[in-house]
């Protein structure tokens, strides 16, 4: 029975502590919030049934490696699939995009070629598997020349350019675009009771299996001792030895925790891009949208100060959450962006007049509690021929792995691919 210690109890970490702890081993989870889940996790008002994740969350069907799980866990009838509205904002109106054939309705398309080739082109991405021959292009120049200026500045540069600013929207390879297309349907899941009640309920059963799991326990160092050769992490209640140790932190916090990985590796992790986030989240006394739409596009160039409205309680029923409409306003942004540094009142206070496009008898005074949650670590960013920048699971310090959102690529970051990635490397860490 091997000694295995795992850094952080987000989907990554629970699920391949599930498979490790399976397979026989001593497994500890090291956890510095009070709660498990990660970015997946959730906050509940005592009012509240169901917790509201901080960062707006949705499963897809086709989440298999969640759904597996979901079923090894004995959960699987938990899961709910409502139906939720998905609209694009074209000249200062919203319209429905939740459907193949919505999108091909979409008037912004017009009814010539271009609807045609709009058409042709998601279907494309939708059948074929040679994602290595996309990532040779960016987005930008591979959709340009298959979907035409037109279309790619109506359809996809607002995604791009919303989800990577326009410092990467030029460099976005369409690998990442093409996994979207392939692996995304139009259904929407979720978790009765809301994803911390699936992280609470995971964690309850890693327990009962025999995972220890230590909440508020940040790892601080890892190395390999090289008079004693001894694998060690450093916690704030001292050193502590292990066979195996699992990092599941961004490539950049893994390099500052592990200085002692050789040059090129740790250079690999500092080379990786990404995004940061912020998101508003208000629990309003009416309903926002009055047409019940639940996921607002919106385009960067429309002059929103946000990149999405989602309207959680047009997912999720409100008498969840007592009766309150939670909505979420979010974006996402280099962590250098002045949404980082500003409080909920004053993003409240610059987003509110914008908030009266989704209903023109938006006020203020609607907003009973807001709340902003923020992470530097949000989507990492894959530029052209991304593949070759990967980091492996396994490190060049025998027995340490490294498993994160910025590896589950050519799969775009989300809890289903962190629990792939989880199963993955628990896999490689159980490999004589
Ligand atoms: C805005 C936003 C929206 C998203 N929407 C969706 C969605 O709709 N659907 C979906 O499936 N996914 C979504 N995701 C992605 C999803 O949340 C992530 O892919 C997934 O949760 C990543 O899990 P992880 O275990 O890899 O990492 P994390 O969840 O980041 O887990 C890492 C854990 O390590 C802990 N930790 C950090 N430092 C230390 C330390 N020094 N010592 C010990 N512990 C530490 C952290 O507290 C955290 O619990 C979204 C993410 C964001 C940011």
């Amino acid at each position: 029975m091997s000694k295995i210690a795992i850094i952080g109890a987000g989907y990554a970490g629970m699920s391949a502590a599930w498979d490790l702890r399976n397979a026989g081993h001593d497994v500890t989870l090291y956890e510095a919030d009070d709660h498990v889940g990660g970015l997946a996790s959730g906050f509940r008002e005592p009012s509240w049934n169901w917790s509201v994740e901080k960062f707006y969350h949705h499963w897809f069907a086709s989440d298999a490696a969640m759904l597996g799980l979901m079923d090894d866990l004995g959960l699987r009838e938990k899961v709910l699939f409502p139906r939720p509205y998905t609209v694009m904002y074209h000249k200062e109106r919203f319209y429905p995009l939740d459907s193949v054939l919505k999108a091909i309705l979409f008037p912004g398309l017009g009814w010539g070629v271009d609807k045609i080739r709009f058409g042709l082109v998601g279907l494309f991405l939708r059948l074929t598997t040679s994602w290595q021959e996309l990532e040779k292009y960016s987005v930008d120049e591979w959709m340009r020349k298959w979907v035409g200026e037109r279309v790619y500045k109506l359809m996809w540069e607002p995604l791009v350019v919303g989800k990577f600013g326009e410092k990467y929207a030029k460099q976005v390879n369409m690998a990442w675009m093409w996994a979207r297309l392939h692996a995304r349907t139009t259904r929407l899941g979720t978790f009765e009771g809301g994803f911390q009640a699936f992280s609470d309920q995971f964690a309850q059963k890693l327990i009962e299996h025999g995972v220890t799991i230590r909440l508020g326990t940040p790892v601080t160092r890892v190395e390999r001792d090289s008079a004693s050769g001894l694998l060690t992490l450093a916690t704030p209640s001292g050193v502590e030895q292990a066979d195996q140790i699992l990092i599941t932190l961004s490539p950049a916090i893994a390099a500052k925790m592990v200085p002692s990985l050789p040059a090129s590796y740790l250079q690999g992790l500092l080379n990786l891009k990404s995004m940061g986030a912020v998101v508003l989240v208000l629990a309003l006394k009416e309903k926002l949208s009055r047409e019940g739409y639940y996921w607002y596009n919106i385009p960067k160039s429309a002059g929103f100060p946000f990149l999405a409205v989602v309207e959680h309680t047009n997912f999720v029923p409100p008498e969840h959450f007592g009766g309150d409409h939670i909505v979420y306003v979010g974006d996402y942004l280099e962590p250098t962006h002045e949404h980082f540094s500003m409080s909920a009142e004053e993003l409240l206070a610059k987003f509110a007049p914008h908030l009266k496009k989704f209903n023109p008898n938006f006020e203020p005074g609607w907003v009973k509690k807001a709340w902003v949650f923020r992470t530097a670590y949000a989507q990492p960013v894959p530029l052209v021929n991304h593949s070759r920048n990967i980091p492996a699971l396994k490190t060049p310090i025998d027995g340490l792995f490294l498993a994160s959102m910025s590896q589950v690529y050519p799969w775009d970051r989300g809890t289903n691919f962190a629990v792939e990635i989880g199963r993955r490397v628990a896999r490689e860490m159980l490999e004589p």
